[in-house]
């Protein structure tokens, strides 16, 4: 089988590794960091920084296709591996996703609907920002910002300087605070031919800004769940986006209001594992090797909740629990915050 390269090491391509692998497909991870998650189940590892031509150009050389499970890659590196071997999902859609800015540009050029949002450097900008915008709003960092990271509210106009503070100089933008009833996403995928499949969307439980809980069925009428999948087929076709595709909705009484997308396997894609023939790990694999796409159909309700931190503890007790399906990560420390795993509560038709 052919050798699937993948740029990042963390859980994400973990999980793409052994659904790789479940195929006939080997993997090559490539990450800087030492004992990195996939390396536990990956075929071969090489462990070097994205600035390490060598490294990168032996890399592409032993692997038939690059994918990635993070979208902040440098361009550089980026730059080096284009010629040498096909990137899926391609350039633009992490060119696209890699900065808040050009994404909401993007996604309203294509006619959908995001927070009202304007590009702020400085001071000037930002009070600007706000007359126009008005408040509450969000302000975020424009690159890097994942886990509700980099990012400040402005409850009223004489917060924005200590909001401005925390982006460290960093370009940012200024989001409008959208009043939505709840949140849900769209894992989407498409294939080398261009064929479209969306899971079911789930519905997404956030606090202090990481992902909790994603439930499915989510609470959507036929209407917003047409009008869901509609818009992410949208973008991933005019991406022409192969692979998986994490679409973030707020749910509101004037409609579907785009978040933000992730140009790979979701954190809220991850019921899918226990709730369809064909997950989204597999899903991606299958696009990305030029596969069909497979029978992502959900035949369960499915609670999934990630285990952070100290969630850990409840390990023994989640594994003599019934419909209980435990995902653990391999991480050797447990940290505040610190994604350790999963659990996917499937809930049966009947009994
Ligand atoms: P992720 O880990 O999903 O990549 P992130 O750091 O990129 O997160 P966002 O998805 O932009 O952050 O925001 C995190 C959460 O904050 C959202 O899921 C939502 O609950 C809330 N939020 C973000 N932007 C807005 C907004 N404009 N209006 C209302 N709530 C928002
Ligand atoms: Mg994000
Ligand atoms: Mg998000």
């Amino acid at each position: 089988g052919a050798v699937i390269g993948i740029l990042g090491g963390g859980q994400l391509g973990r999980m793409l590794s052994v659904a790789a692998s479940r195929l006939g497909f080997t993997t090559h991870i490539y990450e800087p960091g030492a004992n990195p998650p996939a390396a536990q189940v990956a075929d071969r590892v090489t462990t070097a920084a994205y600035d390490d031509a060598d490294a990168l150009r032996a890399f592409a050389e032993t692997v038939d296709v690059i994918t990635y499970e993070f979208e902040n890659i440098p361009t550089e590196a980026l730059d080096l591996l284009e010629p040498l071997r096909p990137i899926r999902p391609n350039r633009k859609a992490l060119k696209v996703s890699q900065d808040r800015l050009v994404e909401k540009a993007f996604l309203t050029d294509l006619g959908l609907t995001t927070a009202p949002f304007a590009a702020v450097d400085d001071m000037e900008d930002l009070t600007e920002a706000l007359a126009e915008i008005g408040a509450p709003a969000i302000l975020k960092t424009r690159r890097f910002g994942y886990d509700g990271k980099g990012q400040a509210r402005i409850m009223a106009a004489d917060q924005a300087g200590a909001a401005l503070a925390d982006m460290a100089g960093a370009p940012a933008i200024l989001e409008g605070f959208v009043e939505f009833s709840h949140e849900v996403s769209v894992i989407a995928a498409r294939g080398l031919s261009g064929e479209i499949a969306c899971f079911d969307p789930g519905e997404n439980l956030h606090r202090e800004g990481i992902l909790r809980q994603t439930t499915v069925p989510a609470r959507l009428s036929a209407a917003q769940r047409n009008d869901a999948v509609l818009l992410a087929a949208r973008i991933l076709n005019a991406l022409d986006y192969v692979g998986v595709m994490g679409v973030e909705l707020f749910v509101t009484p004037a409609g579907l209001v785009v978040n933000e997308i992730a140009p790979r396997v979701h954190n809220s894609g991850h019921w899918t594992q226990n709730g369809c023939t064909v997950d989204q790990f597999e899903q991606h694999i299958r696009a990305v090797t030029g596969w069909p796409l497979g029978d992502g159909q959900r035949h369960a309700d499915v609670v999934m909740e990630n285990l952070i931190g100290d969630d850990m503890e409840r390990v023994p007790e989640l594994a003599k629990t019934p419909d209980t399906a435990l995902h653990l990560y391999g991480k050797a420390e447990v940290k505040p915050g610190r994604k350790m795993g999963h659990v996917n509560r499937v809930i049966r038709p009947t009994r």
